[in-house]
């Protein structure tokens, strides 16, 4: 059934007249001041059936499958562009000559946001559906400056490379530590893996795991597992999303671990970046009717009281912003991350600023700096021609952490690369110190004295000025806040939690199905996390739970058809082992590409295999 049918005419009109990402004139003064606002004031609101405030992946994904209620439906964005997080860095103008391919133009390093992991069958669905090509993309070119040249093994075998002599895990004969850290990161953090603590040779039953609600960090029960040397060996090889020393709750660290552990490391990278998949998006959102305003942050969020009847007095909820606009809806998706949802006032959000899963949802800032450089002068030392290329650096004051160079033809092109990505606590504190003293400059020339360090035979030119990007997300992804468990808070029961954030879960501890609210986003969902994926299963989980009914049947097979993968006659998502073997319209699978031989960057020298 399609209950918006005869409203299809009005909606092509509206469409016309209300073409999408416009201001609407100011409404009479409204703020959190008026409070409550009855249906009277709220009659002057902008009425929407269901409004979706932000629009970030959650709410871009929530509206392109709520698109056929047209009109009725509402989107708001604080920002000017929509898609959240994952903007993007433009390249340099010269870079882009008139022969340049279409993505191009705006071609594009996102500052957060890259790739599709090839675990994700739905999302890579949908960037096909929209047309969007995607370039497979794995690192196999990986190196670890902290590995094969410097990893910390001498440090910990002692400098006559004794066996035991800092760390007994540790043999001289092992070929690479990386193997052992490996081992210890999945016998810690993978729900069901092997239960032989690779360290102790072990088996204690149960896996130590099952107590995970008792340590207040990772790193508490790193070091209950494998001692302190151990731990400082993990930490010296690890320290990318390795989030141990903060007060993360460990259980919620071991559910999104095991996750991710999961996903192969092979990812695709949309042309033209996330942007590109964004602009589709709102173009079939906004052709569909839907009513987009941009440049619209909310502050008050408030409920509705009936004390005067009004016409369409039907709606429940109002969201304000601070020079008196706003709107009016039945429904509400809320898909700012929780830091924002928190700023907020009105009655509404100071109902939701006591729900306890809310304030257990802690967000991780990240720094990223992203750069186009006159030359690849990278490309010598990778194995393969064409092939992306990581370099895996220790958190030291240099604090690149991970450098990546991309050798998917989109990004390569124009000679992008992202050389700081990072979310350790030191490095992006002395990334956003550099920024704020000596600006876009100081950044600049701090990358590539480091670069330098690790490529001593080489000469690192400067990135191109003006076409290079730095970026400090407060909020960049998220986790439980240490203890959540403890405050029976649970991955799982966030993401139920955010179906129904005000209706509190029934007596079996599920979330109560009538409300007419749903969190939407990444940070819902944090089996996700760090992934715009995570954006895309909440708001189908939500949209699933909540908007059946206004969907229509052609609506609900169409995201149903995204959730499994494209694949016709599923009823389950695809497993990520199946997700791997699928391939969808305009995904590039990358050539094997020339063997070339390995350069050790610190000598030059070709590297024994
Ligand atoms: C450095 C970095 C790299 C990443 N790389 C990748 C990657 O390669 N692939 C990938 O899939 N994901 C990646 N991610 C993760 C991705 O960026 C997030 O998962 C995604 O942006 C989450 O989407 P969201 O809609 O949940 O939140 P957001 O992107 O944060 O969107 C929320 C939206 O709400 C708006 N908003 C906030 N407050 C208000 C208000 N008061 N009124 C109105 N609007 C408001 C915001 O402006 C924003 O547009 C990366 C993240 C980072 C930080």
């Amino acid at each position: 059934m399609d209950p918006y049918k005869h409203k299809r005419a009005l909606i092509v009109l509206t469409t016309l007249i209300l073409a999408s990402e416009y201001a609407v004139a100011a409404a009479p003064a409204c703020d959190c001041s008026n409070e409550p606002l009855t249906a009277q004031q709220a009659a002057n609101l902008t009425s929407c059936k269901v409004l979706i405030i932000g629009a970030g992946p959650g709410g871009l994904y929530s509206a392109y499958f709520l698109r056929e209620l047209g009109s009725d439906l509402c989107l708001v964005e604080k920002k000017k562009e929509l898609g959240g997080k994952q903007q993007a860095t433009e390249p340099p103008k010269q870079l882009a000559t008139p022969g340049s391919p279409p993505w191009l133009d705006p071609a594009a390093i996102g500052t957060c946001g890259l790739r599709i992991n090839q675990a994700f069958a739905d999302q890579r669905c949908l960037a096909s559906r929209m047309g969007v090509s995607s370039q497979e993309a794995d690192f196999d070119s990986l190196y670890n400056a902290k590995g094969q040249w410097h990893r910390s093994k001498q440090a910990f075998l002692g400098p006559a490379g004794k066996r035991g002599s800092a760390f007994p895990g540790l043999s001289a004969a092992d070929p690479d530590t990386e193997d052992l850290e490996s081992s210890m990161l999945e016998y810690a953090f993978v729900t069901g893996s092997s239960n032989v603590n690779p360290v102790t040779g072990k088996s204690p039953r149960p896996h130590p795991a099952a107590k995970c609600a008792t340590y207040k960090r990772a790193k508490d029960y790193l070091v209950a597992l494998y001692g302190q040397a151990g731990y400082d060996f993990l930490l010296a090889g690890a320290s990318f999303r390795n989030d141990w020393e903060s007060e993360l709750d460990v259980c919620g660290y071991i559910a999104y671990y095991t996750a991710d552990w999961q996903r192969p490391g092979t990812s695709f990278y949309p042309e033209g970046g996330f942007r590109r998949f964004h602009s589709e998006l709102r173009k079939r959102i906004a052709a569909a009717g839907v009513r987009i305003f941009n440049s619209s942050p909310i502050n008050c969020l408030s409920e509705i009281t009936t004390a005067n009847t009004a016409p369409n007095s039907t709606s429940k909820y109002a969201a304000l912003t601070a020079s008196g606009r706003g709107w009016r809806a039945e429904r509400l998706i809320l898909s700012p991350v929780p830091r924002d949802v928190l700023k907020m006032q009105g009655s509404l959000a100071a109902k939701l600023a006591q729900q306890p899963e809310l304030n257990s949802i802690t967000p991780v800032k990240v720094a990223v700096y992203n750069a186009y450089w006159p030359s690849r002068w990278w490309e010598k030392y990778g194995s393969r021609s064409g092939r992306n290329f990581l370099l895996v650096t220790p958190s030291d004051s240099r604090c690149l952490v991970r450098s990546e160079f991309p050798g998917v033809k989109a990004l390569a092109s124009v000679n992008a690369s992202r050389p700081v990505y990072t979310d350790d606590p030191k490095c992006v504190e002395k990334w956003e110190k550099l920024h704020a003293s000596g600006g876009i400059a100081a950044v600049r020339k701090a990358v590539v004295e480091a670069l330098q360090s690790f490529f001593p035979q080489e000469k690192i030119p400067q990135p191109i000025a003006g076409g290079d990007a730095f970026y400090l997300p407060v909020a960049a992804w998220h986790y439980l806040k240490g203890n959540g468990t403890a405050r029976k808070v649970t991955v799982q029961r966030v993401a139920d939690w955010a179906l129904a954030p005000l209706q509190g879960f029934n007596s079996r501890g599920s979330a109560k199905p009538k409300s007419s609210i749903c969190m939407v986003g990444e940070a819902y969902y944090i089996t996700g996390s760090g992934w715009s994926w995570g954006a895309l299963q909440s708001a189908m989980r939500c949209l699933k739970a909540k908007f059946a009914d206004v969907m229509s049947e052609a609506a609900k097979a169409d995201m149903e058809f995204v959730r499994v993968g494209c694949q016709k006659g599923r009823t389950t998502a695809v497993s990520p082992d199946a997700a791997a073997e699928l391939t969808f319209k305009g995904e590039v699978r990358q050539a094997a590409g020339v063997q070339l031989p390995r350069l050790n960057p610190a000598t030059g020298r070709t590297l024994a295999e």
